[in-house]
């Protein structure tokens, strides 16, 4: 079978749409730019990703987690840099109305003609001015201007004011690392293509507290771990690559930066950046707060601020990456096949029940089965229409296998397993599904 994979947003959308992944957001109302709901199947999906992020870095004795709240006081982001220079070049046009990110012109359509880029159409334009990217809300009844806070634009700043917390409680030694999972907010000028940049998003952070000096050692290692955890996830190797930033790239607060890029139908992209934030954080912190944030050596009878390596994922980016790459397209016994060859650990459904048809010996005998099974594998069970049909609807949500119950089952306990990939089958014993999907599972590669 001849195959190919994603090449057209629209496509992916559509499907997502469909099949209960993502929603647009207050759709009945028209919709919110650039805002999007996960739905049964995408939520499931998106918890996924995220267990399996949390499990790579707090399974290690050298990495805590941490949950820290979305509102932060607000000289926080004085300290952190964010209310001066978290901003972009906006542009306004004056013929299409559009504002565009001076920075990304050549990558944003033209309102009017979108078959032209906005620094190619004729319209007219302004000057570019710095745009903060920050939410603005206030903290109570009264909207004055002391009670102004910000939606967070970035998990990290939440590990860093909890460094000694965590590194006290927790008794933990330099170098360890903070981890968490949580929401952020930016204002972005131009949302768009999808889950890739929205206004609301999760990230998936860590930063990794080190002794000056050993910094870019850990780097390279934090560099290498991340990269591998994509391809374990089921990314090819020659879709994803290395983007290093130039010194006109780096941020502020950065010595080196890296990101993992994925090639999407609308370019390469990056989805997780790995910074060596050198002092920077903690040492604006202890400026304006007052408050020392050394690390303090015991062995060495040293005293420190820890330089810190940072790696950030996008988690609603990394689904997008996931749900990209596992789209193929093909022609299967004459007809279109679309499948997402999703790893097994990241579908919504490890297994789907097929009774061939609906007679009572039959489904019963598949009730059972699905009663067995769902306790260790999450599975979804299917007695409408063709089995052709069913396999088809499974296959477009990235169930990787399929369990058939036919007259034979009934006289010798047998069934059949498709397998969403090869589409092959084969029978086994009923009694041996568990293993057999365990097996499957383990063994699997994209
Ligand atoms: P970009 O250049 O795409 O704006 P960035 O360099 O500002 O991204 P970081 O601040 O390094 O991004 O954020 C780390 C990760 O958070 C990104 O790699 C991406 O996966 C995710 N991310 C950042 N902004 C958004 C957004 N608006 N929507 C979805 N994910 C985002």
């Amino acid at each position: 079978m001849s195959e190919s994979g994603l090449k057209d947003m629209a496509e992916l959308v559509s499907l997502c749409k469909r099949r209960g992944i993502v929603f647009p957001s207050s759709e009945i109302y028209g919709g919110i730019n650039a805002c999007w709901d996960y739905g049964p199947l995408g939520v499931e999906i998106k918890k996924a990703v995220k267990d399996r992020w949390w499990k790579a870095m707090t399974d290690r004795a050298d990495v805590e987690g941490v949950d820290a709240a979305i509102l932060m006081h607000p000289r926080t982001w004085e300290a952190s840099g964010h209310v001066e220079g978290f901003v972009d070049p906006l542009v306004d046009c004056k013929t299409c109305k559009g504002r565009f990110r001076a920075d990304k012109m050549d990558v944003t359509p033209c309102v009017q003609k979108p078959s032209k880029m906005a620094s190619a159409c004729d319209g007219e334009k302004g000057e570019p001015r710095l745009f903060n990217l920050m939410f603005k809300t206030h903290m109570g009844p009264v909207e004055e201007s002391a009670a102004v806070v910000y939606l967070r634009p970035e998990t990290a700043q939440g590990i860093f004011v909890n460094f000694l917390n965590v590194q006290q409680t927790m008794r933990q030694k330099v170098p360890f690392g903070i981890a968490q999972i949580g929401k952020a907010f930016r204002n972005e000028i131009t949302p768009g293509n999808f889950i890739f940049r929205t206004r609301e998003f999760e990230q998936m952070e860590m930063q990794f507290f080190v002794e000056p000096g050993t910094d870019m050692e850990w780097f390279e290692k934090w560099r290498e771990i991340r990269f591998q955890w994509h391809l374990d996830n089921g990314l090819r190797r020659e879709k994803i690559r290395w983007h290093a930033h130039g010194p006109g790239e780096l941020a502020h607060y950065a010595k080196a930066a890296f990101d993992i890029e994925y090639e999407f139908p609308f370019g390469w992209q990056e989805f997780e950046g790995i910074h060596n934030r050198s002092d920077f954080d903690l040492r604006r912190h202890q400026e304006f707060s007052g408050k020392r944030m050394e690390y303090i050596d015991e062995i060495k009878k040293t005293r420190y601020l820890p330089f810190v390596v940072e790696t950030s994922a996008g988690c609603d980016r990394s689904v997008l990456v996931l749900l990209a790459e596992a789209f193929r397209k093909g022609v299967a016994e004459g007809e279109e096949r679309v499948y997402l060859k999703l790893h097994p650990e990241i579908a919504p459904y490890k297994v789907g029940i097929f009774p061939l048809m609906k007679k009572p010996e039959l489904t019963e005998y598949a009730d059972k089965i699905f009663d067995g099974l769902h306790k260790k594998y999450r599975c979804t069970y299917d007695d409408g229409g063709s089995i052709g049909k069913r396999y088809r609807r499974q296959d477009e949500i990235g169930t990787p296998y399929g369990v058939t119950i036919d007259y034979d089952t009934l006289s010798n306990h047998t069934v059949t397993v498709r397998d969403r990939d090869s589409m092959a089958q084969e029978r086994i014993s009923a009694e041996k599904i568990a293993d057999y999907v365990g097996e499957k599972i383990k063994n699997w590669r994209a």
